[in-house]
C-alpha cells in the first residue's frame, strides 16, 4: 500500500469561512523579481489569521473596488501573516496594477478566505511544475514535501532568471529543483519528464495556459487524477450556446427562471437569494454550490474530471445545466 510522510490535507473549510472577510494591513512589500512584488498582510491587532493549507488562495479586496485572487505563498505554520506575490499584468484592469503602483505598508485592506481548490494530497512522490507566477501555490507544497522527507522534484520555468521569483528560497533544495529560464535553457522538457513519471506519483502544475495545456498533453498516458492544476485565468474556449434553465432553491423554497443570457449567479442574486461570487470566470470558486437534483453543465476551470462526473456541486458564475431544471442547496 502507498505510504507517505506528507500529512493528509485538512477537510475543506465551510463556505461561510471561505466567504468571511478579515481586515488586514500591509506589513511589508518586497520586490521579488522583475515585475513581481510580495505583499505581507497581517491583522491590524496583531492576532492570528485563519489556518490554511498549501494550494490555498485569498480574495484581495482592493480600495479601487477590484477583487482579485492571490495564492498564499508563505508558511501555513506562521499565522501572524499571509504572504502573497503579485505579477504585474501589462494590460491590468486594476488588480495587479493597483498592488504595484499604489499599495503601501500600513495600508488597511480586506481579504476573503482562504479558499482551496488545489489541495495538496498525500502521494508516494511528487512532481511539481511551475511556470512564471504559477510558483506561488507550488512553493508551500514544495516546502511541506521537503519538510516531510517525501520524494519530490520541481521544474520551474520563466521568461528569464531575473523574472522568476523565489529562486533564493529554492536554492537550499537545488538537488530537487531544475530552473528553466526560457532565454537560457528553453522550455521545460515536459514530454520526457512525464514519460518518466510513475503512475503512483502526484503531479501538481500551475502556470500560464500554454504550459498547462502542454502538461495535459504530455500526461495523457497517466491515470486520471494524477495531474492536478490550478489556472489563474480561465481557459480559452469556443463559445457555447446557452439555454434557459429553471433553478429550484431548496433551502429558500424559491424557484427562479434563469434566461439564456443571464448567469445562474446573477439571476439568483437579482432574486435576492444568498449567493456570492467574485471572479465571475469560473476560476476562484467563491460561488461553489451543492447540486441536489439535475445535471450541471460544468464550464469552470476548477473541478477535476472525477468531480465533474459526480455532478454534486457547480460554480454558478459560468456553469449551467444539461437538464431543464436544477435543484440547488441555496
Ligand atoms: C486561484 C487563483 C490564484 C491566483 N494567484 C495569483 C498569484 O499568486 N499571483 C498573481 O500574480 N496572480 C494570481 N492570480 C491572478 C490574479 O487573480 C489576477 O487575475 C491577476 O493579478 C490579473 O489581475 P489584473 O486586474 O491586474 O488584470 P486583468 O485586468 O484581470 O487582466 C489583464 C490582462 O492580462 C491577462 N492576464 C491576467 N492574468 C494573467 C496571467 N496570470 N497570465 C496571462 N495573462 C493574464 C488577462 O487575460 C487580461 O488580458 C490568481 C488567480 C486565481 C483564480
Amino acid at each position: 500500500m502507498a505510504t507517505s510522510t506528507v500529512p493528509a490535507a485538512a477537510e475543506p473549510q465551510a463556505p461561510e469561512t471561505e466567504r468571511q472577510e478579515t481586515p488586514v494591513m500591509v506589513r511589508q512589500l518586497r520586490w521579488e523579481a522583475t515585475g513581481v512584488v510580495s505583499v505581507l498582510l497581517a491583522r491590524p491587532d496583531g492576532g492570528q489569521l485563519p489556518a490554511w493549507q498549501p494550494g490555498a488562495h485569498v480574495d484581495l479586496l482592493l480600495p479601487n473596488g477590484i477583487v482579485r485572487q492571490y495564492s498564499l505563498c508563505g508558511s501555513p505554520d506562521d499565522l501572524s501573516g499571509y504572504r502573497l506575490a503579485v505579477r504585474r499584468q501589462p494590460a491590468s484592469r486594476g488588480g495587479s496594477e493597483y498592488v504595484h503602483s499604489f499599495l503601501r505598508p500600513g495600508q488597511p485592506l480586506r481579504i476573503r478566505g482562504p479558499r482551496n481548490h488545489f489541495r495538496f494530497e498525500p502521494a508516494d512522490s511528487y512532481l511539481f511544475i511551475a511556470g512564471g507566477i504559477g510558483i506561488t501555490p507550488i512553493l508551500p507544497m514544495v516546502r511541506q514535501a521537503a519538510a516531510a522527507g517525501a520524494r519530490w522534484s520541481l521544474v520551474y520555468g520563466g521568461r528569464s532568471a531575473s523574472a522568476m521569483a523565489f529562486r533564493t528560497e529554492l536554492a537550499p533544495h537545488r538537488d530537487a529543483v531544475r530552473l528553466y529560464p526560457g532565454d537560457e535553457s528553453g522550455r521545460i522538457p515536459l514530454t520526457a519528464l512525464l514519460e518518466r513519471t510513475r503512475p503512483d506519483s502526484a503531479v501538481y502544475a500551475c502556470g500560464p495556459e500554454p504550459l498547462l495545456d502542454a502538461v495535459t498533453d504530455a500526461a495523457a498516458h497517466l491515470p486520471q487524477g494524477t495531474v492536478r492544476m490550478e489556472r489563474f485565468r480561465p481557459r480559452t474556449r469556443e463559445s457555447t450556446c446557452n439555454t434557459d434553465v429553471q433553478v429550484v432553491c431548496a433551502r429558500s423554497g424559491r424557484t427562479v427562471d434563469v434566461p439564456a443570457e443571464r448567469s445562474v449567479l446573477d439571476a439568483l442574486a437579482d432574486a435576492g437569494l444568498p449567493v456570492a461570487g467574485s471572479c465571475r470566470e469560473g476560476v476562484c470558486g467563491t460561488c461553489e454550490t451543492r447540486v441536489l437534483e439535475g445535471v450541471p453543465d460544468h464550464r469552470d476551470d476548477i473541478l477535476s474530471e472525477d468531480d465533474r462526473e459526480k455532478g454534486d456541486r457547480m460554480y454558478l458564475c459560468v456553469s449551467r445545466a444539461r437538464t431543464p431544471r436544477l435543484v440547488l442547496d441555496v
